[in-house]
C-alpha cells in the first residue's frame, strides 16, 4: 500500500482511538504500544520544550529526542539543552546538523538568513530533519493550540507525506503550562528572564513584550510563522548526514 495513504489512515484510525485521551496517557500509549522503538520526540529546547520532553521521560527516558542545530542557535539554549538532558535522564539526545557540503554550497558565509529565511530553514532545520528520520514512523512535538497561527486548530494527530505526526499537549493552555513547570520543578530557559517569549535560532528571534502570544518575537517584521519542519515528511535517504551525537549523560 502507498506509504501515504497507509500513515492518513493510521492517523484516522489513532484519531478514533485517542480522541479525549489525557496527555500522558496518551503519550505513554505512542511510546510503548504504538510505536515502540518507532517515535522520536522534535525538541527545539525552546521556553517550553522541558514539559513535553519530561512528559516523555517518565515514560521511557531512552526514547529517541532529535535537536537541530542550525550553527545559529544562542549559546543559551544549547546549555539550557545540555541541562535538560542531565536533570531528566535523557539517554538518546540526537543533535543533528546539515551537512558541511550542503553549508559550503549553499550558505558559504552563514548569512542565507539576510536574504531568505525560507531557503535558511529549508537547508538548516528542514532537510537534516528529514534525512534523520527514516528510521521512525512517527515523530511527536510539542506545539500548542496556544501558539495561534497555523498551529491554532491542528489536529493532536495528522499525516504527513507519510509520516504520523503528533501533539500529546496540543491543548494545553499556557496556564496549565506553567503550573506542570512550578509542579515537576522544571528548569527554565535562561533568555526567559531577558524578555525572551519564544525562542529559535538568534538572528529570527527577539525579545518580546506580547504577554498574551507565546510565539511573539519570532521572524519579527516577516509574514513566517514556521520554519516547516511541522511540514517535514519523508525524502529519498543521503542528501546529508547526522554528523554529531553527543556523548550521552547519567541520568541525575
Ligand atoms: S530560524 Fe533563521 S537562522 Fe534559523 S534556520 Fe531559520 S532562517 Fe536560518
Amino acid at each position: 500500500m502507498d506509504l501515504d495513504l497507509k500513515a492518513r489512515q493510521r492517523a484516522a484510525s489513532l484519531n478514533r482511538q485517542y480522541q479525549g485521551v489525557d496527555s500522558e496517557e496518551f503519550l505513554r500509549a505512542l511510546i510503548e504500544d504504538e510505536f515502540p522503538g518507532k517515535v522520536a520526540i522534535v525538541s527545539s529546547f525552546g521556553t517550553e520544550s522541558a514539559l513535553l520532553l519530561a512528559l516523555a521521560a517518565r515514560v521511557n527516558r531512552d526514547v529517541p529526542i532529535i535537536f537541530l542545530d542550525t550553527g545559529h542557535h544562542f549559546p543559551e539554549t544549547l546549555a539550557y539543552r545540555d541541562v535538560v538532558q542531565r536533570r531528566l535522564g535523557l539517554t538518546n539526545l540526537r543533535t543533528i546538523k546539515a551537512a558541511a557540503s550542503a553549508l559550503a554550497d549553499r550558505d558559504p558565509d552563514a548569512a542565507l538568513w539576510q536574504f531568505d529565511t525560507d531557503a535558511c530553514c529549508s537547508l538548516r532545520k528542514v532537510e537534516p530533519l528529514q534525512d534523520a528520520i527514516h528510521e521512525f514512523d512517527a515523530l511527536i512535538s510539542g506545539r500548542k493550540h496556544s501558539h495561534g497561527a497555523l498551529r491554532s486548530f491542528m489536529p493532536r494527530i495528522e499525516a504527513v507525506d507519510g509520516l504520523i505526526k503528533l501533539d500529546p499537549i496540543a491543548d494545553w493552555s499556557p496556564e496549565r503550562v506553567e503550573e506542570a513547570y512550578e509542579a515537576l520543578d522544571l528548569p527554565r530557559h535562561p533568555l526567559i528572564s531577558r524578555g525572551y517569549r519564544s525562542v529559535g535560532c538568534r538572528p529570527c528571534t527577539a525579545p518580546a513584550s506580547d504577554a498574551l502570544d507565546p510565539r511573539a518575537g519570532r521572524w519579527v517584521g516577516q509574514n513566517k510563522t514556521e520554519c516547516g519542519i511541522h511540514r517535514a515528511g519523508r525524502v529519498e535517504q543521503g542528501r546529508s548526514d547526522p554528523i554529531e551525537r553527543p556523548a550521552l549523560h547519567a541520568a541525575s
